[in-house]
């Protein structure tokens, strides 16, 4: 299906102000299409977490809790060791609670902390504690951005890494590579440190992707943002948002109030929407 754009009106609170600082989730989001950008960061929608999501922020800690382990005890069992002490830590949170007893999650979460032992040798990495879920806040562009950067290593080459779970990226890699593109520019603009290669770590997929920090690149990524917050600042001054209709839209929270998707719909963020979003369980932040 060919990409269709549409204009649609909303209904947006009193006090609508876009996000001060602008992520790299944002940005994507964003770009995939300006009304569930509106449905999320201005109308304050989320959907409520889901399986994927909690087997990815277990996996990402464990991760995370072993390199901030001494080199040596950086081993696997090591690693599950710390999974099974605080996997079940994480999964009490309240909206965490009805994952407790999915099996599948689980499993998902043990195989990429084990592949992480055949994609790299925890043992051997160089890692300072304090460039672990390291925070970026900067600005860029005119754009005040920020980010949680997974891994930064320098050990010769500077290196920015992101962990990923969940399926293979196949021939989207390239748009997935944006991430760490645009968290070297803030590496430059906030410490003036030239990163010299990013990296995807794919843990379930088992395929780590390194290229690179091509400078060309790293700044085409820069002047996204750019265009992404004066694109926003436009659409939420104008109380109109492009809705993006394309394969994406099948998975959807807000296809069901989406005029694109249902040109009988009420408009978006009117009463009648949020009683919708509401009844279909998504969550007002
Ligand atoms: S259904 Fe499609 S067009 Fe509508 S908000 Fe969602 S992604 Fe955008």
């Amino acid at each position: 299906m060919a990409d269709k754009f549409l204009k649609v009106e909303v209904e947006q609170p009193a006090n609508a102000k876009l996000p001060k600082r602008v992520s790299y989730s944002q940005m994507a989001l964003f770009q995939q299409c300006g009304l569930k950008y509106f449905f999320s960061y201005i109308d304050n929608w989320r959907e409520p977490p889901t399986a994927a999501l909690a087997g990815g922020s277990i996996t990402h800690d464990v991760i995370e809790r072993l390199y901030r382990l001494p080199s040596e005890q950086r081993t696997l069992p090591a690693a599950i060791e710390i999974l099974r002490e605080y996997g079940p830590k994480f999964l009490q949170q309240s909206e965490y609670l009805k994952f407790a007893d999915d099996l599948k999650m689980k499993h998902s979460v043990r195989e990429a902390v084990e592949n992480l032992f055949a994609l790299e040798t925890p043992t051997e990495l160089v890692v300072q504690p304090e460039h672990l879920e390291m925070e970026l806040n900067i600005e860029i562009n005119g754009v005040n951005f920020f980010g949680k950067v997974d891994r930064f290593t320098q050990d010769g080459i500077n290196r920015v890494t992101d962990y990923k779970t969940g399926k293979s990226p196949g021939k989207f890699v390239d748009d997935k590579l944006a991430q760490p593109y645009l968290y070297a520019l803030a590496y430059k603009e906030q410490y003036d440190i030239d990163v010299d290669e990013v990296e995807l770590i794919f843990l379930n997929a088992k395929e780590v992707v390194r290229r690179p920090a091509d400078w060309g690149l790293v700044t085409k990524v820069g002047e996204s943002l750019a265009v992404m917050r004066a694109e926003s600042e436009a659409s939420i001054s104008n109380s109109a948002w492009d809705a993006k209709v394309s394969k994406l839209c099948d998975y959807c929270a807000f296809s069901q109030v989406c005029p694109a998707r249902n040109p009988e719909t009420t408009i978006p963020g009117g009463t009648d929407c949020d009683t919708k979003l509401a009844s279909a369980g998504l969550l007002h932040k």
